[in-house]
C-alpha cells in the first residue's frame, strides 16, 4: 500500500475507497489518470491505464528506487510487481508470474517490456557474459514475436492476435539462465487478403525487400526485426526462407479464380510462379493444390476432383492462414530451442526457478461476437478461476504464517460457466466437436439447436427456446453465456467452420515436397499419403482449450502478481478518459469484485515498524519514541487510543486492519499533525 503520494492525486490503493461501488472506484480511475497516475494498486494487484503518451517514469533512478523495496514504500508501478514476483522467487525459492491481461490496445506489451527490462536490470550485477548474453536473447525474442504476432491495425476484430506467455529461467544466483515461450495463437491471418494488403506485417515485408518505397521508419523497424533475429542466432537460410514465405503468403493474397464452363482457373498465372518461387516448388504443384483435390473413391482409388470456385477461395484462404501459422510456430520453437536451460545440474547450480510473465488479451464483449470471443471468454473465465483460488491461497498462507485465525472470504465461483464450455460430452466445446464431426451438411443453426436442447436448462445458458416470445433475428443465429464478468450473446455463425479449420491434405503434401528443407520441415505430416491420412485434427476449440488448461496448471504452482490494463479512450489520445468506455473494462476485468475479495479478510497490513512509523505521531505513548517492550505493544496503544482495537488481529510481525475507515481516522490525525 503506496502511502508516499499526498491524497490529491487520489487514492493509491482502490482497497481505500469508502466503498467499493463503480462510482468510487471510476473517480479515482480517473482522477489518477489526469494526475498522470497510470498505476494504481489493489492490494498487490496493478491496475495501469494506458497513458498514450511517453511517462518519464521507467529509468535507471526508478529501477534503483524500486529494487529491493516492499510494495507500500513506493506509489504503485509495474517495477512494483516485477520486484515483489523477483523477490519471492529469489528469498523463497518459489515459481512466480506475472499475469498481465486487459484489452488489445491496453498496453499489456509494453507492460511485459518493462518488466522484462526491469528483471534483466536488477540482474547479474557483475555482469557475467554470459548471463548477458541469456538476457539480451530474451529481450530481442520478444521483439520478434511482437513483430509477427501483432498486426499493426486500429483495433478491430480482424487483427491476428496472440497470448504470449514465457518462462524465464534463474539460477539460485537469481540471474537469468533461459526460457521458453509458449504461444496462444488465437485468430490467424483471418482476411489475410483485406488486411494484408493495407497494413498487416508490413513491419517485415517492407524493409525494402518487396515494399521498396516504404517510409524510413518501416525500414528501420524492419532492420531491428532482422537484427533480432541474428542475435537469436536464426542461420541465412532460415532468415531467408522467414521472408519467402511471408512473401508467398502476400502472393496468395492477390491469387483470384475465374470459372470457364465446367473448369476453375488462375486469373493471374504469375502469382502462381511466384508461390511456386517463394516456396520451392513448381507452378504445376501449386496450381494443381489450388484448383483440385485428391480424394479416395470407396473402391479404394484416387483421383482428382477439380474445386467449385467457391472451394478454390476458401482453400487458398485456409492455405495462406496455416502458412503464417507453421511459420509462427516454427520461428517460436526455434527460439525455444535457442534459449533452453542447457547443462543446468541443479546440485552444481542450485534450485532452478521460474517467473512467467503472461501477456494475454482480457474478456472481450464486441457488437458482434464470434468463435474468438467465445475462445477468449473461456479463457478468462479460467484465468479467473484461478485467479481467485491463488489469491484466497495467498491469503490463507500469509494468515498461518502470521499465526492469525482464518478469515471466510466470500467470491463468486465461476467453476458452473467453466463446466458450461469445457465439460466432457456436455459441454459446449464438446458439442460443437461432436457437430464437427457429423456426417453430411451440419450447419452452425443445427449446432445451436443441438446446444440449446443440451444446455438450455443451464442456469448461465440462455437459449432462444427459453425465450419463444423473442422473435428477433439475434435469438435465431445467438445464444447467451451469462458470464462472470456479465452477459456476452455469440452469434453462432462461422463456429463451425472455424473449430474445424480444414486444410486440403493438397496443400500438406505441396509443402512437404518442397525442396527447400526449412519449409519442409514445417509440414511432417504432408508426407501421409491420402490413403493414409485418417485421423482427424484435433479441432481448434479442443486445442485451445487443451493448451488453455495446461498453462492454467502451469500458473496454478506459482505464486501470482497481477497487472491489469485499461485502455483509457478508443483514439490514443493521452488527455481523454472515457467513461463508458472505461467502466466497461473495469466491469470486465472484474476489479471491484477484485477489490471485495481483497477487502473480504484484511483491507490493510503492515509490518509493525512500517505502521509505527508512520503514525507514531497520533498516539502520545508512541511519540517521539516509545518505552514498551516491543514495537507490537506500540502498535497496540496507537490503535486502542484511535479505539478500533475490534477492527484487527495481530500477527506475528504485522498488524491486519480489516476496514479501511479505521485507517483513514489515522490518516486524517496524522495530516493533521504535519
Ligand atoms: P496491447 O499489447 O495490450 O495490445 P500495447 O502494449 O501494444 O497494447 O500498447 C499499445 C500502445 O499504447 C503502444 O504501442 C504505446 O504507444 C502505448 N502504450 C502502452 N503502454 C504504454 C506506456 N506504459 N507508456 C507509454 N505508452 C504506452
Ligand atoms: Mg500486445
Amino acid at each position: 500500500m503506496a502511502e508516499l503520494e499526498g491524497l490529491e492525486f487520489g487514492k493509491s490503493d482502490f482497497v481505500l475507497l469508502d466503498e467499493v461501488t463503480m462510482e468510487q472506484f471510476m473517480e479515482n480511475l480517473k482522477l489518477r489518470f489526469e494526475k498522470g497516475r497510470i498505476y494504481t494498486f489493489i492490494g498487490e494487484v496493478v491496475v495501469s491505464v494506458n497513458p498514450y503518451r511517453e511517462m518519464d517514469i521507467y529509468g535507471k533512478e526508478v529501477v534503483e528506487a524500486y529494487r529491493g523495496r516492499e510494495l507500500y514504500e513506493n506509489p504503485p508501478h509495474l517495477f512494483s510487481v516485477a520486484d515483489a514476483a523477483y523477490k519471492t522467487m529469489k528469498r523463497r525459492a518459489k515459481d512466480t508470474c506475472i499475469v498481465i491481461s486487459g484489452e488489445s490496445g491496453a498496453g499489456k506489451t509494453e507492460a511485459s517490456k518493462y518488466i522484462m527490462q526491469y528483471i534483466a536490470a536488477i540482474t547479474n550485477p557483475s555482469q557475467r557474459a554470459e548471463v548477458e548474453s541469456v538476457k539480451n536473447v530474451l529481450l530481442k525474442s520478444n521483439c520478434v514475436l511482437e513483430a509477427f504476432g501483432n498486426a499493426k491495425t486500429n483495433r478491430n476484430n480482424n487483427s491476428s492476435r496472440f497470448g504470449k506467455y514465457m518462462d524465464i529461467n534463474f539460477n539460485f544466483n537469481g540471474d537469468p539462465t533461459g526460457g521458453h515461450i509458449n504461444n496462444y495463437l488465437l485468430e490467424k491471418v483471418r482476411a489475410w487478403r483485406k488486411v494484408g494488403v493495407e497494413h498487416n506485417y508490413t513491419d517485415l515485408l517492407s524493409g525494402g525487400f518487396f515494399f521498396p518505397q516504404t517510409s524510413s521508419e518501416d525500414r528501420s523497424a524492419h532492420k531491428a526485426v532482422l537484427t533480432a533475429l541474428k542475435v537469436i542466432g536464426f542461420r541465412a537460410q532460415e532468415i531467408d526462407s522467414i521472408y519467402m514465405i511471408l512473401g508467398a503468403i502476400l502472393h496468395l493474397g492477390n491469387l483470384e479464380f475465374a470459372t470457364d464452363g465446367e473448369s476453375v482457373r488462375v486469373t493471374a498465372p504469375q502469382a502462381v510462379e511466384n508461390i511456386a518461387i517463394l516456396t520451392s516448388t513448381t507452378a504445376a504443384d501449386v496450381s494443381k493444390a489450388l484448383l483440385f483435390r485428391t480424394v479416395a473413391t470407396g473402391g479404394g482409388e484416387v483421383i482428382d476432383k477439380g474445386h467449385s470456385e467457391q472451394e478454390a477461395n476458401y482453400g487458398r484462404d485456409a492455405f495462406s492462414k496455416a502458412l503464417y501459422e507453421r511459420l509462427f510456430s516454427w520461428i517460436v520453437s526455434r527460439i525455444n530451442a535457442v534459449i533452453e536451460v542447457k547443462d543446468y545440474n541443479p546440485v552444481l547450480h542450485g534450485k532452478n526457478t521460474v517467473i512467467g510473465v503472461l501477456d494475454i488479451y482480457g474478456f472481450e464483449i464486441f457488437d458482434n461476437n464470434s468463435f474468438e470471443q467465445f475462445c477468449i471468454n473461456y479463457c478468462n473465465e479460467k484465468l479467473h478461476q484461478l485467479f481467485i483460488e491463488l489469491i484466497l491461497r495467498q491469503e490463507q498462507e500469509e494468515y498461518d504464517r502470521e499465526g492469525i485465525p482464518w478469515q471466510h472470504i466470500d467470491y463468486c465461483n465461476n467453476q458452473i460457466i467453466v463446466d458450461l464450455v469445457e465439460q466432457p460430452h456436455r459441454g459446449i466445446i464438446s458439442i460443437l466437436d461432436e457437430a464437427c464431426l457429423g456426417v453430411g451438411k451440419v450447419t452452425d443453426v443445427m449446432c445451436l439447436e443441438s446446444m440449446d436442447s443440451k444446455l438450455g436448462q443451464h442456469p448461465h445458458y440462455t437459449s432462444r427456446k427459453l425465450s419463444p416470445t423473442d422473435k428477433s433475428l439475434e435469438f435465431q443465429r445467438h445464444f447467451r453465456i451469462r458470464h462472470y464478468a456479465g452477459d456476452v450473446t455469440y452469434s453462432v455463425e462461422g463456429f463451425l467452420e472455424k473449430n474445424k479449420d480444414p486444410l486440403f491434405q493438397d496443400f500438406k503434401r505441396l509443402m512437404f515436397n518442397s525442396t527447400n528443407p526449412v519449409l519442409s520441415e514445417m509440414w511432417p505430416e504432408g508426407r501421409l499419403d491420402i490413403t493414409e491420412v485418417t485421423k482427424r485434427p484435433l479441432t481448434a476449440a479442443t486445442l485451445f482449450k487443451n493448451s488453455i488448461v495446461a498453462l492454467v496448471d502451469k500458473l496454478a504452482c506459482k505464486d501470482p502478481y497481477y497487472v491489469r490494463c485499461i485502455k483509457p479512450n478508443e483514439v490514443k489520445s493521452p488527455m481523454l478518459f472515457d467513461d463508458a468506455r472505461c467502466r466497461h473494462q473495469v466491469a470486465y476485468l472484474g476489479l471491484l469484485e477484485n477489490v471485495r475479495v481483497r477487502r473480504a479478510g484484511f483491507a490493510y497490513r503492515q509490518p509493525y515498524n512500517r505502521f509505527l512509523q508512520r503514525y507514531k505521531m497520533t498516539c502520545e505513548y508512541t511519540w517521539p519514541n516509545h518505552l514498551m517492550e516491543s514495537d507490537r505493544e506500540a502498535v497496540e496503544a496507537i490503535v486502542k487510543q484511535h479505539d478500533f482495537h475490534d477492527d484487527v488481529e495481530y500477527g506475528h510481525t504485522k498488524l491486519f486492519v480489516r476496514t479501511p475507515r479505521s485507517l483513514f481516522t489515522l490518516e486524517q490525525e496524522r495530516a493533521a499533525l504535519i
